[in-house]
């Protein structure tokens, strides 16, 4: 095998919650993640030459050592010392930036990918641990489908998929930095937290009303304040048959859960019209696996 190519799917929050702060300036999480059909394409294709190469379709990314592929790349090299290098291609779909862990998606394909191709035999769980000293989200973004994540992410328990489901996907024209939201989050003020509890038992009777009932987001109390789109974006779904809209991670990212795709189309032209959001998608829930 010369390459290999691979999809970095996105990632929505359905529930968020920070339980603390360590001493090391990690916070300690509770979420609920859930893949979706949003994804970046990835082509890794060896070359003789000792070097890592990326191109990527979007000229304000990266293509050094500052992009996740790379450091993937890298790390995996520093870390296993296969042969020769790689030339990376990406085009990148999930918006940057987001809430969507796209980064941190497509160092997961990139270390999945080249484990395969230069047959490494690396476990899941090794992935998982080299992973983790990229990204909190990493070792998820190689788990993928419905997890519940603690620690700082990065402590996954497997649950079953959620009932398939239409999901609108819109991202306001604003960049947000995770680390400024987190830093910013004043754990002991925060007045409303999700039920994540409720939200497992909801997932393991797979029942969509109650799934939709419990998300929630303690970083929406950083983030909308700042930028009240989302805020207006959450209730444009809301009035337009969403069965609830929530920010995704530290945002801007709205996402909207409906129950049939005629509604979301209606509410997908309604939002496209107004223009709030520049990136309106409407996808559905990955259900896992590789
Ligand atoms: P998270 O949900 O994990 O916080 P995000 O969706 O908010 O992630 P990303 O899209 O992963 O954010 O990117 C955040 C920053 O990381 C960008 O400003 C970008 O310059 C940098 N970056 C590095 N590598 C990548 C990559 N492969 N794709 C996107 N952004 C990248």
């Amino acid at each position: 095998m010369e390459s290999i190519k691979l999809k970095a799917r996105a990632k929505i929050n359905l529930g968020l919650d920070v339980l603390g702060k360590r001493p090391d300036g990690y916070h300690e999480v509770r979420m609920i993640m859930q893949t979706i059909e949003i994804y970046d394409h990835l082509h890794i294709t060896k070359i003789p030459q000792n070097e890592i190469q990326l191109f990527s379709n979007l000229s304000f990314l990266p293509v050094n050592e500052n992009n996740l592929i790379y450091k993937a790349a890298k790390l995996l090299k520093d870390e296993c010392g296969y042969k020769g290098g790689v030339k990376i291609s990406l085009h990148k779909f999930i918006p940057v930036a987001a809430g969507l862990a796209g980064g941190s998606s497509d160092a997961a394909a990139t270390l999945f990918g080249l484990n395969r191709l230069f047959h490494l035999d690396l476990t899941a769980k090794e992935l998982m641990e080299l992973g983790v000293k990229l990204g909190a989200d990493v070792p998820y973004c190689l788990m993928r489908g419905t997890a519940l994540a603690e620690g700082i992410g990065e402590k996954l328990t497997k649950l079953a998929p959620i009932p398939d489901c239409c999901i609108i996907v819109a991202k306001p024209p604003v960049n947000v930095s995770t680390r400024q939201v987190y830093e910013s989050l004043d754990i002991d003020g925060v007045t409303s937290r999700p039920d994540i509890d409720a939200l497992l038992n909801a997932i393991e009777a797979q029942d969509i009303m109650g799934i939709a009932a419990n998300m929630g987001n303690v970083l929406e109390s950083v983030t909308i304040p700042r930028y009240p789109v989302i805020a207006a974006i959450k209730q444009d779904m809301l009035d337009h048959g969403a069965v609830n809209a929530m920010m995704s991670g530290s945002g801007p990212t709205v996402f909207g859960i409906f129950k049939d795709e005629h509604t979301a189309r209606e509410c997908q032209a309604y939002l496209k019209e107004k223009g709030d959001a520049r990136q309106v998608y409407i996808t559905e829930n990955f259900q896992g696996g590789r």
